[in-house]
């Protein structure tokens, strides 16, 4: 009974919510390209501005398996969807992409997903604890669905030194109880290794690193497995029409991300889901060579000048372009109310 409230409660403030934002959005396609690019370069504003200042990726993603777990509709990675072959990469090649990064004395994110979940490879703590040993300052992160998150890979991976542990729970419903693997790795690991005063949410991972190097980050988000997102630049299974597509510019993704699969190629964005176009190699280039190779820059030129056409996968992506919400209070809510199609 009472589950039944909440759950009806959920769903009547979820479609009220998705109905009025349907209704913004579907205006918001009625306007000009001209008027739609106005819109959205006054909303990313502040993004573009801060990827002006700080002209260094801020985030390395290391794919480390083509692999995924769970049946999300809006993933080409989902069970059902899933079409790559099944390659992890060779710690060798991982570790050569670490090495670059200690070289330059990194102290920003380092995380094991792109179109994948982590946990799949049963020997990523030795991964981690590399990671770990050459990149002291760095952020490591590990977010997962959390299916394969047992009592014994998670005290592994805590031991081999991640900074942040984040879970993204697919339910069918939003009333699902928290998994059983979860509660008991909480109970039985987490708590017991860390105070419970010590395993903080929500801050920003590098400031809390800074502010308070011996705690942990933890989260757990519930997230509905078949929604519709953003459309991955085309790979989106659910999303494959995509004939009302707005009129988008900037986006920050090429700014902040340097996303890298089991053979060592380098994507444009995490949307480019099948690295198809590459920016290079790190078996070949240092990740330094290929950020700033003339692929990667005429990339991030066009989009700062809001011109997604000249790159295919752009052209075709309705992903809205930023990272994090904005913080003027008008060009948030004007985010928050047009944009339903977005991570
Ligand atoms: S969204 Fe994440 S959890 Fe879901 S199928 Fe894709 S990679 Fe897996
Ligand atoms: S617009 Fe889409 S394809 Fe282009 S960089 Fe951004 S996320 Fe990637």
């Amino acid at each position: 009974m009472w589950n039944q409230t909440i759950f009806d409660k959920y769903n009547l403030l979820y479609k009220i919510k998705s109905t009025s934002k349907s209704l913004a959005s579907s205006l918001f396609h009625k306007l000009s390209d001209k008027n739609q690019l106005i819109i959205h370069n006054f909303i990313t504003s502040e993004e573009r501005l801060f990827y002006k200042k700080n002209e260094k990726f801020d985030s390395v993603f290391f794919e480390l398996r083509t692999r995924c777990n769970s049946k999300c509709s809006f993933c080409a990675a989902s069970i059902q969807n899933e079409i790559r072959p099944d390659i992890t990469m060779k710690f060798d090649l991982f570790a050569k992409g670490i090495d670059y990064l200690s070289n330059e004395n990194y102290d920003k994110r380092i995380a094991f997903h792109v179109n994948n979940d982590p946990l799949l490879v049963k020997n990523l703590h030795e991964y981690v604890a590399y990671a770990r040993a050459k990149c002291p300052k760095a952020w490591i992160q590990i977010l997962t669905n959390g299916k394969s998150l047992r009592n014994e890979n998670g005290y592994n991976i805590l031991k081999a030194g991640i900074d942040e542990l984040s879970i993204n729970i697919y339910e069918e419903n939003r009333t699902e109880e928290t998994p059983k693997n979860i509660i008991n790795f909480e109970k039985d690991v987490l708590y017991k290794l860390y105070d419970k005063k010590n395993v903080l949410g929500g801050m920003p991972g590098v400031i809390l690193k800074k502010k308070y190097p011996t705690y942990i980050k933890y989260t757990k988000a519930r997230r509905l497995v078949d929604e519709t997102l953003s459309n991955r630049a085309g790979s989106a299974p659910n999303k494959k029409s995509n004939k009302t597509k707005p009129n988008l510019g900037f986006c920050s993704h090429p700014f902040s991300q340097v996303n890298i699969t089991t053979n060592g190629d380098v994507s444009q964005c995490c949307a480019d889901f099948y690295f198809n176009n590459k920016m290079g190699n790190i078996k070949h280039n240092s990740l330094n060579e290929i950020w700033s190779g003339e692929k990667f820059t005429k990339l991030r030129e066009n989009l700062n000048y809001s011109n997604r056409k000249e790159n295919i996968l752009c052209s075709n992506c309705d992903h809205f372009g930023i990272n994090k919400l904005p913080n003027s209070f008008l060009k948030r809510q004007l985010y928050k109310l047009l944009f339903i199609n977005d991570e």
